[in-house]
């Protein structure tokens, strides 16, 4: 596996193979299981369809993104760590670039317009404003540099996904978008890199969480939905956990539901202690 830390470097890689097309694996480092899940996907992915260049991970802790200091500053940096995930997953190569190489002074970065995905009320938007015009300026310059045929984003992160997705769409970028599903914890809580910053005790309540959703995906309406995954965050062991939001939204716009006519998302955001954590799954259920 190769680690490149410089855009030169990885322009040199991919220029010596020129028709040698990528699977991409976009990420911020941290690497637990499911991004490993993710690589394998790839590294299937590119199998499948014969592009002979395999999976390239980017590894790029996006300040842009951020809106937040002090979670940007504390954001875990493990890249020994992550080399090896990445290479026992069997990735063909990391790209781990320097912010210079990423948002270069001379060089204006485009932010792709917003789609409307991104700012559909109560949601993510709300709460972490300017989050996905960051995630969108990264994503499309590691687009740009790296030219994938096709790109892997979890479905953990389900409005971002929709987001790129609708960002894609809009660029007419020539990258298919491949949804993977979230990996969990046996006792349901869905991996993350900011787990680690969870206390016994609000680990413990985190588990609400992905129990919430599971509930809420037997109920038969969204109102009665929404109505119970509130109701399970409030019995959370340990304490009630009051959400950010914890709604049923159509799972592509992400706007009001349109149930029955089309597919729902259970979505929650919710500060555990010291920590922000996001989950959610099709309604009605599912397999989790
Ligand atoms: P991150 O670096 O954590 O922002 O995420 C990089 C990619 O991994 C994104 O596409 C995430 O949706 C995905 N991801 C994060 N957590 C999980 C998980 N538990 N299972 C599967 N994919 C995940």
């Amino acid at each position: 596996m190769y680690l490149f830390t410089s855009t030169a470097a990885f322009h040199a890689w991919t220029a010596s193979a020129p028709n040698a097309a990528t699977v991409l694996v976009p990420t911020m480092g941290a690497l637990h299981d499911g991004h490993a899940s993710l690589i394998r996907r790839a590294v299937t992915e590119a199998r499948t369809r014969s592009l002979t260049g395999g999976c390239v991970v980017t590894i790029f802790v996006n300040p842009t993104q951020f809106n937040n200091p002090s979670d940007l500053a504390r954001y875990p940096r493990t890249l020994d760590a992550d080399l090896a995930i990445c290479e026992a997953a069997g990735a063909a190569a990391v790209f781990a670039p320097n912010e210079a190489d990423i948002y270069p002074r001379d060089t204006p970065i485009v932010v792709p317009p917003l789609p409307s995905v991104a700012t559909q009320p109560a949601l993510e938007d709300a709460f972490r404003p300017g989050h996905f015009s960051g995630v969108c300026q990264v994503v499309a310059r590691l687009f740009d540099l790296t030219r994938p045929r096709a790109a892997i984003f979890g479905e953990k992160d389900w409005q971002q996904l929709q987001v790129i997705r609708a960002m894609t769409t809009a660029l007419a970028l020539p990258i298919d978008i491949i949804p993977a599903p979230t990996l969990r914890e046996p006792d349901g809580l869905a991996m993350s890199s900011r787990n680690r910053f969870l206390d016994p005790a609000s680990r413990t309540r985190a588990v609400a969480i992905s129990r919430a959703l599971r509930e809420a995906g037997r109920e038969p309406t969204p109102a009665a939905a929404e109505a119970r995954l509130r109701q399970v965050l409030a019995a959370a062991p340990g304490g009630p956990i009051e959400p950010e939001y914890a709604v049923v939204r159509d799972a592509d716009s992400l706007g009001p539901t349109q149930h029955p006519h089309s597919p729902c998302r259970a979505l929650i955001a919710a500060q555990v202690g010291t920590v922000r954590l996001i989950d959610n799954a099709p309604w009605p259920a599912s397999a989790l």
